[in-house]
């Protein structure tokens, strides 16, 4: 048996805050105490430091596709740059192959995981296929310990109202949950078409092509859907203020409806999509980064309770590769950018920037993340019987965001420059070192499969 005492840390749960030990055997963390004495094979002073559960980002996207046959960034380099900046959990969104059972696909992730990841990691599948097989599917994945399926409203991969009822209505037989990519795809179409025509293709006009009311139409209809189905629905990345008040208001009414944001979404605007630079190519995301109004009514659903869980979703693109795809046509451009590394810390400064409690931040990074999606309490919690994934931040270090000094595969970060005060010092996974003194000391292929457990009915 291997044991780790941590010592005189800042011990911060989302429900609880005080200086104290936490006593760890093996992989789980026995004890939360003070002045605990025991003889212990390593230990570690956590005096006037944080100590945090290991965060979990819900919604990440490794090794995807591009136009030219390319892939963003996989497992071998965003999971060490997850660890790095205090993530020991994610959640990967993975593609339904055309053509292919789920589980093939499924198990070629697994494996592909099972040799590279550094952190422990479960999955979500996008549905591609909405037919009779695919929903068959559902139970077996289910009890493979895959719960949670993303169902598209827009994009080349969107599905019709009725396709995602019969899914949605499978996924609440099933215990499962929903989680939907909520943007208007025939306004989108309508809008883009008309950019192109006139000849405006530059990235300037991606956010064009997707004004807030498409977001706003779209969560409002996946809304009206989860309480036709009853079936528990995340609504993904929301980036309008007008997005988060929809889901609020369900919330309201008693419906099972959580609200995802990103640090991008809080922190970023649209004043980095410039006419005149195809820089600008670095922020194409869907949905589109929004203006000043939005990102502040934004953070009022991260004050109050509209706004759950704050995910990276995170693509490793690089803008001197895969963004280039673009240069003549902004819709071939991939949409997303990287954030793995760097959502934990973002949250910890500017959630403190607002004045709002660091238990709420460790809700929001990773005990809602584990709520929601069936790993709690064995992970996201400081507890006795929990995994023992811990991450400790030095509050006196400050650091400079940027690609010159990232993990990340990619070669820009959309945060470059960004100060924060406090950095990551350690980080335990299961009651493994793997980070000491910000330097990532874990191996690849460390990280294991999570079964998450389907809700009952
Ligand atoms: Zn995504």
């Amino acid at each position: 048996m291997t044991t780790v005492l941590i010592k005189n840390g800042r011990i911060t749960t989302s429900s609880d805050q005080f200086k104290g030990d936490l006593w760890i055997e093996d992989d789980k963390i026995v004890l939360v105490g003070s002045k605990i004495i025991e003889k212990a094979d390593v230990i570690i002073d956590a005096t006037d430091k944080w100590v945090f559960p290991g965060g979990i980002d819900a919604h990440v996207h490794m090794d995807v596709p591009c136009s030219d046959g390319s892939l963003s960034a996989g497992y071998d380099t965003e999971t060490i740059a997850a660890a790095r900046g205090g993530t020991t959990t994610m959640l990967d969104y993975v593609l339904q192959e055309k053509g292919q059972l789920l589980q093939k696909t499924i198990t070629d992730w697994k494996s592909k995981a099972a040799r590279s990841s550094a952190i422990d990691y479960g999955f979500h599948v996008i549905v591609t296929e909405p037919n009779e097989t695919t929903i068959r599917d559902i139970e077996k994945l289910a009890k493979d310990g895959i719960t949670s399926f993303k169902l598209f409203m827009a994009n080349d991969i969107a599905l019709r109202d009725k396709d995602l009822l019969r899914f949605m209505e499978e996924l609440k037989r099933q215990g499962c949950n929903a989680c939907i990519h909520a943007e208007n795809k025939d306004m989108i179409d309508y809008l883009q078409e008309k950019t192109i025509l006139n000849g405006n293709v530059e990235p300037y006009y991606h956010p064009k092509s997707r004004p807030a009311i498409t977001e706003a139409e779209a969560i409002q209809r996946a809304l009206a859907l989860a309480e036709l189905t009853g079936c528990p629905t995340l609504i993904a990345h929301i980036s309008t203020e007008q997005g988060r008040k929809l889901v609020g208001a369900a919330k309201a009414k008693g419906l099972e409806v959580y609200g995802e944001s990103c640090p991008h979404y809080l922190l970023l605007t649209n004043e980095n999509y410039q006419k005149d630079s195809y820089e600008s190519a670095k922020f194409v995301l869907s949905p589109p980064l929004r203006s000043e109004e939005n990102r502040q009514g934004l953070w009022q659903g991260v004050l109050g309770t509209d706004i759950d869980i704050i995910s990276s979703d995170h693509n490793g693109f690089s803008y001197s590769t895969h963004k280039q795809l673009g240069r003549q046509d902004y819709r071939k451009i991939p949409n997303g950018a990287p954030g793995i590394e760097h959502r934990y810390m973002l949250m910890y400064h500017f959630c403190q920037e607002r004045g709002i409690e660091l238990s709420r931040f460790v809700e929001l990074v990773a005990t809602n993340p584990a709520k929601i999606f069936g790993l709690y309490p064995q992970k996201g919690t400081l507890a006795p019987g929990s995994d023992a994934d811990i991450v400790i931040v030095d509050p006196k270090v400050e650091q400079v965001i940027s690609a010159n000094n990232q993990c990340q595969k990619s070669d820009y970060t959309p945060y470059e420059g960004f100060n924060l005060m406090g950095k990551v010092e350690s980080v335990l996974l299961r009651g493994q070192l793997i980070v000491e003194k910000g330097k990532f000391i874990g191996q690849a292929g460390m990280g294991k499969f999570l079964k998450r457990a389907a809700k009952k009915a």
